[in-house]
């Protein structure tokens, strides 16, 4: 059986400027791909009535189930209902019923309904009317020619209500397929590192689909799996699919829930009750940032030091002056003793240090910007790894993070799984 084929489209000229993103669609996607729903395609549209009607009647043409989103306010540029009705070819009928409604919202907060939201209460011929209780534009369902066709109101509180409180117990039973995701990620891998470890795996079949997803420092692999006959079944085929990937990329492997590198690294530590201190150098906190911003991190955070100046090293890790004397602040040298020192300043079972050239300036032929050293200590033996990062001084920084605290997870399971 073939999946229903969704489409979102997003109205909105905002949304095609570079200060607002369509996240309407984002939340969106996710719901309904927990109702194993997929979805094939996003259209975002300005808000001229003729580019509006020409997107949805190629929806209308490729989709089973029609998600429109904005344009149903009061103003002039809001003309989703007006292109719809005319793309349908169903005329707007004026509910009574609907303005009293609106007018009643507006009395509750002690004003008079301006005269332009008279046109919230009209509605396209044979439509239900999906009501608004977080705003005054209230959604439309509509089924046409065993099509769905759902329009909501743009600000994302006015969506998300009407979808979970009416359109969700609506479109339930209504799923043709059943989809599973999986999500591995992965650190320490580039993408096509990853690509060739994977070769082969791609799927053939139309049920199963593989995607990579690269960020700085981390490789995600998405898994999805449709399956006509069964929730059971379309797990089955993902889970052979997942297994199979990660036996193939090994250690690599961080998560295979969808956790993030820092929940990893602080189940770990809290499982071997044990506590971790940072020093940073060119990464200014963020790995602290990082792993404080898990919740419960308090019981094995112990400390942190901000240390760009060689002085700060000195006097607050205990660097010795001669080690960036003779190597530098950038060195491994130096970030082996930072570790060290952090470690033993802070009494904490594992230390970690950063010491780079974030960028853009302070490079040199020696040292160039990106070089990165990073250290995890603990009481037998100080790791060390040097890395040239790529981008700007964020990615750089993004990419020190993800490193220092990988060498953190690798160094934590090698020694729980001893
Ligand atoms: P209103 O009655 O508030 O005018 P509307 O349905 O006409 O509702 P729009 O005017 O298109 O919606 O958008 C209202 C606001 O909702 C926008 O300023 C924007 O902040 C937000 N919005 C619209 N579409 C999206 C989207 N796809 N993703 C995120 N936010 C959106």
């Amino acid at each position: 059986m073939d999946p229903v084929n969704v489409i979102i489209l997003a109205v909105g000229s905002e949304l095609l400027t570079p200060f607002h993103q369509d996240t309407n669609s984002l939340y969106l996607t996710r719901r309904l791909n927990d109702l194993g729903l997929d979805v094939s395609e996003k259209i975002i549209v300005g808000d001229e009535f003729e580019n509006l009607g020409k997107a949805f009647r190629k929806a209308r043409e490729e989709a089973d189930l029609i998600f429109v989103t904005g344009g149903l306010g009061p103003t002039d540029d809001d003309r989703t209902r007006e292109a719809v009705s005319s793309v349908l070819k169903r005329p707007l009928e004026f509910r009574e019923d609907i303005l009293r409604t609106i007018e009643e919202r507006f009395l509750r907060r002690g004003k008079t309904m301006p005269a332009a939201n008279r046109k919230q209460a009209e509605v396209i011929r044979g439509a239900e009317v999906l009501p608004n209780s977080a705003g005054t534009a209230p959604g439309l369902w509509i089924e046409d020619e065993a099509k769905i066709i759902v329009l909501l109101p743009g600000p994302p509180p006015e969506l998300q209500s009407i979808f979970e409180t009416q359109v969700r117990t609506r479109l339930a039973g209504r799923e043709r397929a059943f989809l599973v995701r999986r999500v591995l990620k992965t650190s320490g891998l580039t993408e096509s590192e990853v690509e060739s470890l994977i070769e082969g795996l791609y799927p053939r079949d139309p049920a199963r689909r593989l995607t990579i997803l690269a960020s700085p420092g981390q490789i995600e692999l998405h898994v999805s799996a449709f399956s006509g006959v069964s929730a059971a079944e379309a797990e089955r085929q993902a889970d052979a699919l997942t297994s199979e990937l990660g036996r193939r990329l090994g250690p690599a492997v961080f998560s295979a829930d969808g956790s993030d590198l820092e929940t990893v690294v602080g189940r770990l530590l809290s499982a071997r009750k044990e506590t971790v201190a940072v020093a940073e150098s060119c990464t200014g906190g963020l790995v602290c940032r990082r792993l404080t911003r898990i919740p419960g991190s308090s019981t094995y955070f112990r400390e942190g030091f901000v240390t760009y100046a060689n002085q700060a090293k000195i006097d607050r890790l205990g660097v010795p002056a001669r080690t960036i004397e003779s190597f530098g602040a950038v060195s491994p040298e130096t970030a082996a003793a930072m570790a060290e020192g952090v470690r033993h300043v802070a009494g904490a079972d594992y230390g970690l240090a950063v010491t780079g050239i974030a960028g853009p300036s302070g490079g040199t032929a020696e040292k160039p910007v990106g070089l990165v050293f990073c250290a995890v200590a603990d009481a037998e033996a100080t790791r060390l790894e040097h890395s040239l990062f790529l981008g700007d001084r964020t990615r750089v920084q993004d990419q020190s993070s993800q490193k220092v605290l990988d060498m953190l997870r690798r160094f934590l399971e090698e020694k729980s799984s001893r």
